[in-house]
């Protein structure tokens, strides 16, 4: 059951930091996003659709891009690494040579697990006994080494270090043994971690999401052709609209009449990411049916509830604190300007060696609009801060080009803890919160004022209980278990 790459792109891996990867990060200060998953059946080619979609759903990864489609009796492959468009680029208006088949999955990945390469760039495919199958995923499977060493044990061969690989040989093998319904509920008991993911077997296709929710899933119909995604963002751009959420826990089957759910299964409670709303999804997306942007907005109210602060001016940090600087002008009554201006076109900067050249990659990165914050006291929204980095040469650009004062809030409180569901946020030196006090980070970043939302503000403006977010890389306390970390749904006798 080892991986049939029928064709591929072999460029092999770009260089970290390649200014073909563009995204909103402005000196590598924020996260960066797991992956896109997308899933088409139709009856017209599948290519296209998948494409526009991945497309649409770039800032998700930035590292490979891939597309497999089912021909009838081949399952076609084309994957590489670079952005959308480097992978399927363009030629005379038109990108040439579409795979066949109408039913068709596709990937955008940035690596949590595995390496850089284009061996661990998705879609993954196997050949088994029923055919071909093929696996887009997003998130983290927390005990994919240990499955991997059982499958190991029972004759399986790995080819990559990624963990989606280790998901796809456990659902190939158990839905051989098993049939598609128990080999699904097989492989979903033993599949820990975070995980929305479209299947194809064949021409049959699947979406499948862990029993918390961790990433999201959604369904759509574009004309009379269904499509699943991680976000909600495609269909609009593609004139359809969105059906339903795959729910927590579910495994349906995308069928030409309609979507059939074939297994539920339970977990210990729902944890759908809290950083899908304060910063990685499309404002425009809706995700468990709450619309991104109006969180990003009553953040910003409540912030401005939290953290009242005379002012004359609200500046986002841009793009990332617009809507959440939005929120904060309309609740404090404080006009919002437009006071910093990004340079789209600049080559990411975190690969810079030296501080001396960060700092000038920033000015390369970010200028002022000096008329907005002359002589102005200014309040800089952001919705996070991870290492801080970047913001400390904000507020010196905004002090230089004439703020009197600046009172920097942050939409969503310190992250100070590890993710291990698919975000590139591993170890806790990396967090600027994490050994500092408010105070203390406030004086190192040179702000008159420093405020983060808290975690109550930051449920409320999502409409969500704590119980239904993951909020483990705030708190250290996370909805599956992880050595060494603490399990939220621990009970005491587990500790003897
Ligand atoms: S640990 Fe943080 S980033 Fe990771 S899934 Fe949970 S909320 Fe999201």
């Amino acid at each position: 059951m080892a991986s049939i790459p029928i064709t591929s792109d072999k460029r092999g891996a770009l260089p970290v930091g390649s200014q073909t990867q563009e995204s909103d990060h402005i000196i590598g200060q924020k996260p960066d996003e797991h992956c896109a998953v997308v899933g088409f059946r139709g009856n017209e080619n599948a290519f296209y659709s998948v494409l526009l979609s991945l497309r649409s759903l770039q800032h998700r990864g930035q590292e490979s891009a891939g597309i497999a489609t089912f021909d009838g009796s081949v399952m076609n492959l084309k994957k590489g690494m670079g952005l959308v468009s480097d992978v399927f680029p363009e030629r005379d208006g038109m990108v040439p040579n579409p795979l066949v088949g109408n039913v068709g999955i596709g990937h955008t990945r940035y690596s949590t697990q595995g390496t850089k390469t284009l061996e661990n760039a998705g879609p993954f495919v196997v050949s088994n006994t029923m055919g071909y199958m093929a696996l887009s995923h997003n998130g983290e499977i927390t005990n994919a080494e240990s499955l991997k060493e059982e499958l190991k044990r029972k004759g399986s061969v790995f080819q990559t270090s990624s963990d989606t690989e280790v998901m796809l040989i456990q659902l190939s093998r158990d839905i051989s043994e098993k049939g598609i319904k128990n080999g699904f509920r097989s492989a979903v008991s033993k599949l820990k971690g975070s995980y929305a993911a479209a299947l194809m077997i064949n021409d049959r296709l699947f979406a499948m999401r862990d029993p918390m929710g961790n990433r999201p899933l959604v369904v759509g119909k574009v004309n009379d052709n269904y499509i699943v995604a991680s976000e909600s963002c495609v269909f609009d751009i593609m004139g359809g609209e969105l059906i339903r959420n795959i729910a927590p826990g579910e495994v349906a089957e995308i069928k030409q009449d309609g979507i059939e759910t074939i297994v539920v299964s339970k977990g210990d409670g729902i944890a759908h990411c809290m950083f899908e709303y304060v910063y990685f999804a499309r404002p425009d997306s809706i995700i468990d049916d709450v619309e991104v942007f109006s969180v990003r907005t009553r953040i910003g109210e409540q912030l401005s509830r939290e953290y009242p602060v005379e002012a004359d001016v609200v500046i986002p940090v841009p793009d990332s604190g617009r809507a959440q600087a939005l929120g904060y002008s309309r609740a404090s009554g404080i006009e919002y300007s437009e006071g910093l201006i990004k340079n789209r076109y600049s080559a990411r900067t975190f690969i810079m060696p030296t501080q001396k050249s960060r700092t000038s990659a920033v000015k390369l990165k970010l200028n002022t609009i000096k008329s907005a914050i002359e002589g102005k006291r200014v309040v800089l929204v952001d919705d996070s801060i991870i290492r801080g980095n970047t913001l400390k040469h904000v507020v010196a650009l905004l002090r230089k080009n004439g703020a009197t004062e600046v009172h920097l809030r942050i939409g969503c409180p310190p992250v100070v803890a590890p993710c291990y569901f698919g975000v590139d946020m591993k170890t806790r030196d990396q967090f600027f919160a994490v050994g500092r006090s408010v105070e203390e980070m406030r004086k190192e970043l040179g702000a008159d004022s420093l405020g983060y939302l808290s975690i109550s503000s930051l449920t409320k403006s999502i409409g969500m209980g704590e119980n239904s977010l993951c909020l483990g890389c705030l708190t250290g306390i996370y909805p599956v278990s992880i050595p060494g970390e603490k399990y939220l749904y621990q009970t005491e006798l587990e500790g003897y």
